[in-house]
């Protein structure tokens, strides 16, 4: 007998039919013997629908209340879930995240799971019925529901996979697995068969939304196999584990790209010890995730200071850095609201020199500008004018070799 940890995605979840359709698969899985909880989000739309709600009520709607809003999109999930289950006459209970309890930090929007009590959850499989649990939320010290931000329902999944020990947590989503780049804007793309846990969250911190940053990060940390698998069908999909020495021979395993990412740039700021840190203290304590920083050399003591944040973050920065900007005399803060980053992964580039020139010479042949570079060991990311995004995405696809039928996947 396995225990599987089964989340299934907005589109998978998008209807009163897709839902009975989950319950089916769910039902089979358990009737083949397997404990099995699933993780359920808000049918499609519903969050985006609760988000736009709070802001025709307010411009600036209170995070506290926020989180009590959004949460409610999975809490009409697994209560449907829960009744179609009953339908084919299994027994299945739906638990929100106080419930359980998921345990978060307080950060509203974007809380961190510290942990997961998992009392309940093992006494409702050991009477043999299937649980589902509200994916994205969680509660803080003080009881408050909070949120961990879009697309959270992947780490609630992974979260609860590594609390529960299960076997694997299977992610059932619109697509059959894990592609070399988006297949919504390359037809090209290829599906891997695996790919690993480094590489992964390259890619999810590079754009790929088919998996959120912080499942990965779990999933690596207590080595729970991820399955990203289609809801839509039998086949399997792609296994996201640890590495393996056959993955090195591969040069560039994926692109990602990102189109909400933000620019922000502060002139003639005084070149001397401290002052980065007091631009982006108010920044961090706010949990707003800077990407990519560049300094200028420094012309008479002041330099020029250039750095990307989520979109979403962007007037907020603006507002904090505009502040600091004064405190430290620094002569003008500029901001970019859209700007796109892409992005080339592969564990294999650690072994291979030139990757980054390689990348480099595509984007100009296209005569895509490049603003900003950033790398690390298994990543090059440029940052470029939106518009060109998806020719950019193409074009490295290709230059990579991940067009090739052949070599796509290891
Ligand atoms: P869900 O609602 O099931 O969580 P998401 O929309 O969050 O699904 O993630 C699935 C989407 O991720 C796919 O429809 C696809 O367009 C996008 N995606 C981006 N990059 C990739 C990639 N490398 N491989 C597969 N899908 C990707
Ligand atoms: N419903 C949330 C969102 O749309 C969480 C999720 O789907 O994973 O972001
Ligand atoms: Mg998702």
């Amino acid at each position: 007998m396995a225990l599987i940890v089964q989340k299934y995605g907005g589109t998978s979840v998008g209807s009163i039919e897709k839902i009975r359709g989950v319950a089916e698969r769910v039902v089979k899985h358990h009737k083949e013997g397997n404990q099995i909880v699933v993780v359920l989000s808000a049918m499609a739309g519903q969050t985006d629908f609760l988000i736009q709600l709070a802001h025709e009520m307010t411009d600036d709607p209170d995070p506290r209340e926020l989180d009590v809003l959004v949460s409610t999109g999975e809490q009409v999930s697994v209560a449907l879930f829960a009744m179609a289950v009953k339908t084919m006459g299994y027994d299945a209970r739906s638990f929100l995240g106080f419930q359980v309890a998921i345990h978060t930090s307080n950060l509203y929007g974007k809380a961190r799971i510290h942990n997961i009590e998992t009392d309940r959850i093992v006494k409702e499989l050991q009477k043999g019925r299937i649980v589902a649990v509200a994916g994205f939320q969680g509660l803080d010290e003080n009881g408050d529901i909070t949120t961990l931000g879009r697309g959270g329902s992947d780490t609630t999944a992974v979260a609860l996979a590594a609390s529960l020990k299960a076997d694997v947590c299977e992610i059932y989503t619109d697509v059959d697995g894990v592609y070399t780049t988006d297949p919504s804007i390359c037809p090209k793309a290829k599906r891997l068969d695996f790919i690993s846990y480094e590489e992964m969250l390259e890619m999810a911190s590079q754009g790929a939304k088919v998996l959120e940053i912080r499942s990965v990060e779990f999933a690596k940390k207590y080595n729970v196999p991820i399955h990203v698998r289609s809801t839509f069908s039998n086949e399997r999909g792609t296994m996201v584990i640890a590495e393996t020495k056959d993955m090195e021979r591969v040069m560039v395993s994926g692109v990602a790209y990102s189109k909400n990412d933000s620019r922000v740039t502060i002139k003639k700021v005084p070149d001397k010890p401290g002052v980065a840190s007091q631009i982006f203290e108010p920044i961090f304590k706010s949990g707003i995730v800077v990407d990519m920083i560049v300094q200028n050399t420094s012309e008479d003591g002041l330099t020029d200071m250039t750095f990307t944040v989520p979109q979403s973050d962007f007037y907020k920065t603006m507002k904090l850095v505009s502040g600091v900007a004064g405190k430290i005399g620094a002569e003008k803060v500029l901001g970019d609201e859209g700007v796109a980053k892409v992005s080339i992964i592969g564990v294999g580039m650690r072994s291979h020199a030139g990757v980054a020139q390689k990348m480099f010479a595509a984007l100009a042949k296209e005569n895509i500008n490049i603003m900003m570079i950033s790398t690390s060991e298994i990543k090059v990311s440029c940052v470029i004018e939106e518009k060109y995004t998806e020719l950019a995405v193409r074009v490295l696809h290709k230059a990579f070799g991940l067009d090739d039928e052949k070599k796509a996947n290891q």
